[in-house]
């Protein structure tokens, strides 16, 4: 373990400039720098440098952080490997403390795993390659698939015995200790007596992602009905099914470069599509895919597209997987393969540019997918038909971009042959709905025929999100800032400078506001802390927050998506930035928050009202009044700030 005041001496002393220049040409533009980002593929560059909050950002993919993340991003190096890069790289010396018993027997233990299941790999494919029963067996149940000798190579592919017993006995005797052989599912013990899990199976070992293997997947030869198909390793410490792709170590350098992923079933997929020259594809393998396989997968790109075998059931049955990966913000495309074709099958008969062609031609945005898919069934039916709509706007309400979204439901309304504002009023309630539920201040009063919303009009919970992400973007960007607050003190005439971020903290908490979103939050109440114990802010705070949600939306706010170019100023033109009008800024933002919030406290009192009265509760009726006038004068007084009169 690095101890904690080196960590911080590399973090203080590691320029991003200087250490994102190791690796990516950057160019000046103003006082931040770009250059093309590393992570994506792009022609024109919108990846961000800034030197002054020691900060990188690209606007292409959305990746962003310190020079600490840069390296684990651009290497795939853990932390403490970019910790010791980054020390090598500023002649930092880094003398790594003792560690504590606990974490050194828990380290101990995973060691042991990994040397068991690594024994495990090279015994099974020993057998595959060596024995009689594995070569007339395994190897060829592989040549029969086609799979290639490189293949079997590169993937690791393995046999197990026939015998009840034969690698327990192997490994004992080669010093494993059984415990360790029966904590990884090798060896199952059952009566003091110790049997192999895998028997006459071949053995495909699945890696972590650092290519480690950290479990197998077997597939029986035999056609007898009460032996299943395909058996897995049980969890164990170093194998989480939810939380590996199959296939995932051989595909992530590809993942990257190509931005994409595509997704398949089977062992077998992954390996005939490498065998096609297709490396950016991993399977699920078996389980239903979870969200941690979606994050797996968005650490390296955000597109998937999946490919399906050509079977509607079986598409039907995982349109639940799709939706999870929209909510996961990513983009999602579809494949169908023929009747009766799978990847793999698909991938044995056609040449390699047969299959690249295929897959180029035949992607489908899956709003489209499920829209033809489900319209097949719905086509003259009017009931069915509004149920499919219902369940596609369902689907597009999970997309977090509002852009995105308009885009699929225009989609959706031409294939469709719908108006598209009936489509809009549909996503409009499902989207209330889902805020209604989520949202820290209920909104239960909203009438209802006014749900109708323009295309162009931003969807109120986006707005009032804005909102709140403005107010964190200026105590950010402008927190230790100074402005002049005239007219808060009984002489107008004085002027009084303040900071910034003690002005829209003592604002807001005097009304009682605080950000709903909860990350948002917690900036805010950072900021709040500060404020009370009179301490400086400092960017770094929340760009090194050990919070990975914080850290990754103050380095997104904190990076400026247009900086101006100095040459304007050069050539004597005037412009106005943010900071020289901070004081209209800070106020405006201030204010319009404030009566947002307040009228959503009304509506939500005048509900209490409604409710006290047929319930004939004077004491609460009376509290609810009370509220009622406060919340209304603090509305005429913002009203009055801005230059509104409101007549009562
Ligand atoms: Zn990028």
């Amino acid at each position: 373990m690095i101890p904690k005041e080196i960590v911080e001496l590399i973090v203080d002393t590691a320029r991003i400039d200087e250490v994102v220049v190791d690796f990516v040409t950057l160019k000046k533009r103003g006082s931040n720098m770009i250059g093309l980002c590393p992570f994506h593929n792009e022609k024109t560059p919108s990846f961000n440098v800034n030197p002054s909050r020691n900060i990188y950002k690209c606007f292409g993919c959305g990746k962003g952080g310190d020079s600490v993340s840069f390296i684990m991003e651009h290497e795939q190096a853990s932390y403490p490997e970019s910790l010791r890069y980054l020390a090598g790289k500023y002649n930092i010396e880094v003398e790594e403390e003792e560690q504590t018993p606990e974490r050194t027997a828990e380290d101990l233990i995973r060691e042991s795993l990994f040397s068991a299941t690594a024994y495990g790999q090279k015994y099974f494919t020993e057998l595959l390659l060596d024995s009689d029963e594995g070569k007339s067996i395994g190897l060829s149940y592989f040549r029969e698939r086609d799979i290639s000798d490189h293949s079997i190579n590169k993937f690791q592919l393995g046999y197990s015995h026939e015998g009840w017993n034969n690698f327990t006995d192997a490994a004992t005797e080669s010093g494993y200790k059984i415990e360790y052989l029966e904590k990884t599912g090798l060896t199952i013990v059952k009566d003091n007596k110790r049997y192999d899990r895998f028997r006459g199976r071949v053995m495909f070992p699945i890696h972590g992602v650092s290519g480690k293997v950290i479990g197998f997947g077997a597939r029986t030869l035999k056609s007898d009905p009460k032996i299943p198909k395909y058996l897995n390793s049980p969890e164990s410490e170093i194998y989480h099914k939810s939380k590996v792709l199959y296939g995932i170590y051989f595909a992530k350098k590809t993942m990257i470069q190509k931005d994409e992923c595509y997704l398949v079933e089977g062992y077998t997929d992954v390996i005939s599509l490498h065998q096609s020259g297709i490396e950016n594809v991993v399977a699920s393998s078996g389980t239903a895919l979870t969200i941690d396989q979606i994050r797996l997968i968005s650490r390296y790109t955000t597109n998937v597209t999946v490919l399906y075998d050509g079977d509607p059931a079986g598409i039907k049955a995982s349109l639940r997987g799709i939706d999870l990966i929209l909510e996961q913000g990513l983009n999602v495309r579809v494949i169908a393969f023929p009747e009766g074709e799978d990847p793999d099958s698909f991938a044995r008969k056609n040449s390699n540019t047969e299959i690249q062609q295929y897959l180029h031609d035949n992607a489908t945005n899956f709003i489209r997918f499920k829209t033809s898919l489900l319209l097949e069934d719905a086509q003259n039916d009017p009931i069915a038909k509004t149920k499919l709509i219902r369940e596609i706007m369902h689907t597009i309400a999970l997309v977090p971009d509002i852009i995105a979204r308009s885009s699929y439901t225009k989609e959706c309304a031409t294939l469709m042959q719908i108006d598209e504002q009936v489509l809009i009023q549909e996503l409009n309630k499902i989207i209330r709905k889902k805020f209604r539920k989520e949202s820290v201040v209920r909104n239960d009063d909203l009438p209802k025929d006014e749900l109708i919303i323009t295309k162009q009009e931003v969807i109120e919970e986006d707005f009032i999100h804005l909102h709140e992400e403005n107010i964190i973007r200026l105590l950010l960007n402008y927190g230790e800032d100074e402005i002049v607050t005239q007219g808060l003190i009984d002489d107008p005439t004085i002027e009084l400078t303040r900071e910034v971020k003690s002005v829209i903290v003592n604002e807001l908490v005097e009304d009682g506001i605080y950000p709903g979103n909860p990350t948002y939050r917690k900036i805010f109440e950072e900021f709040e802390t500060l404020t009370k114990n009179n301490l400086p802010y400092n960017d770094q705070k929340f760009i090194r927050h050990e919070d990975s949600e914080i850290r990754r939306v103050a380095t997104d706010l904190l990076t400026q998506r247009y900086t101006l170019s100095e040459n304007w100023q050069d050539k004597g033109v005037s412009i106005t930035t943010e900071k020289d009008i901070l004081q209209h800024a800070v106020f405006g933002s201030i204010h319009t928050l404030k009566i947002g919030r307040i009228e959503l406290m009304l509506k939500e009192n005048r509900e209490k009202i409604k409710i006290a009265e047929q319930n004939l509760d004077d004491t609460s009726l009376e509290e609810h009044l009370i509220q009622h006038q406060r919340l209304e004068e603090i509305k005429s007084e913002l009203a009055v700030y801005r230059g509104i009169v409101i007549l009562k």
